[in-house]
Formats: C-alpha cells, structure tokens, sequence
C-alpha cells in the first residue's frame, strides 16, 4: 500500500494538499475524514530525532501586533514550550531563537538543514486585515514535508478546537529553502481577531497550542 500511496503522493500532491485545505472547519471535533486521511498518510512518515523549532519574527520585527500584542513574542513563548514537551519525549532540540531577537530567514533555512534525522516548524501567528480571519493551519511546500503538515493540523486542532483551516501549500522562504528535511510552518491563531486574541494572551491557551504541536510531532514519529 505505501507503495501505492507515493505513487499518488508523487502524481497528485498538489491535489491532496488542496482537498485536505477544504476540509469545512470541524470546530469541536476531528472530522472523522481528517483521521482517516492520517492513516491513509501514515506509511509516508519518516523517523528523525531531532526538531529544529524556529520561532518567527524577533526584535524590531514584531511580526502582527496589535496594540501590545506582538506575534514575535507569542512565537516565541509558544516554541519555548513545545520545545520543552519534545524533549520530555526524549528529542533533541534546536531553537532558531530563544530570545528576542531577529535572525535573518536564510539564517533560519541553514539551520534547519543543518542536521540529519530532523525536521524543522517554524511557529508564527497569523494576521488579516478586517479581523474576520480565525483558526489555525500548517503550511508545506515540499510534498515530503505534507504528511508533517498533517500530522500537526490535526492534533493542533484537536487540542485547542479552534477553527481548522487545513493544510496549505505556500512558498515561505524557510520553508521552500529548507530543503534537507521536512519542513512545515504552522499558524496558531490570528492576532486581529478577537476571539483568537483573548485565547492566545493565556498561558493556559499557548500551553494547549503547544501540546498539540509536541503531540503531532511526536504521532508523526512513532507512525513511522
Ligand atoms: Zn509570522
């Protein structure tokens, strides 16, 4: 079957990417159809012992902001407990930062391919003009790092019930010029929406965003 399944994955990527993006939002609940595109993904996972975490954004670039509230700091306080939850599980870690300050992407990209065995996210807070934009997604570029993608989409919005808003396919710096290891940049939440806002300004919030980034990561692992 897995056989089958990258022979798909290699005909149709774009396509699976798209069909996973227009999932409806599921709200409170996995879609069931969510869980069985996992299963049916599983076999295309790869083991790896080590995670670069790359928290976005970092001193004079404060990433969205709104009021007091800045994207650069959310980030990282949010990669600083993912960070601690994976090495509970027993991975190494690399932080791209673990204070405030600013690392220019190509930065970001070279550590993230620094290291066999590894995979890189890359955490950010999301931003939209009017405030109506609300709830998470994972973004990919290359087709290897999809099943990643979708292994942190579903347990991230599963842990949190935010608004699922699938996996997507873009062309951010660090995740196109990552290119050694599976790659994916994840949007917890947007700054400008209210109700996003309340939730991400919570300790208690963050940390339930984290635990559902450590468990994607960790699932991913073990379906190897
Ligand atoms: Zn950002």
């Amino acid at each position: 079957m897995a056989r089958c399944l990258r022979v798909l994955g290699f005909l149709f990527p774009t396509s699976m990417a798209c069909a996973f993006s227009i999932l409806p939002p599921v709200g409170r609940s996995l879609n069931g159809l969510l869980w069985a595109l996992l299963i049916f993904i599983s076999p295309l996972a790869r083991a790896f012992d080590t995670v670069v975490l790359d928290a976005g954004h970092g001193d004079f670039d404060r990433g969205a902001a709104i009021g007091y509230v800045y994207e650069k700091h959310l980030a990282l306080d949010t990669a600083r407990r993912v960070e601690e939850l994976l090495k509970k599980a027993g991975l190494k870690v690399v932080m791209t930062r673990s204070r405030d300050v600013f690392i220019p992407l190509p930065g970001r990209a070279s550590v993230g391919n620094r290291y066999n065995n590894a995979i890189f996210v890359s955490i950010h807070y999301n931003y939209n003009r009017g405030g109506s934009g609300s709830g998470v997604e994972t973004y990919h570029y290359s087709t290897k790092s999809f099943t990643l993608a979708a292994y942190i989409q579903a347990y991230l919005v599963q842990r949190t019930s935010m608004i699922n808003r699938g996996v997507k396919h873009a062309s951010f710096h660090v995740i196109r010029e990552t290119t050694r290891n599976p790659a994916v940049l994840v949007e917890c939440g947007f700054v400008s929406n209210t109700t996003d806002r309340g939730r991400m300004m919570t300790g208690e919030f963050r940390k339930r965003i984290a635990e559902g980034i450590a468990q994607g990561i960790v699932s991913y692992n073990k379906a190897n």
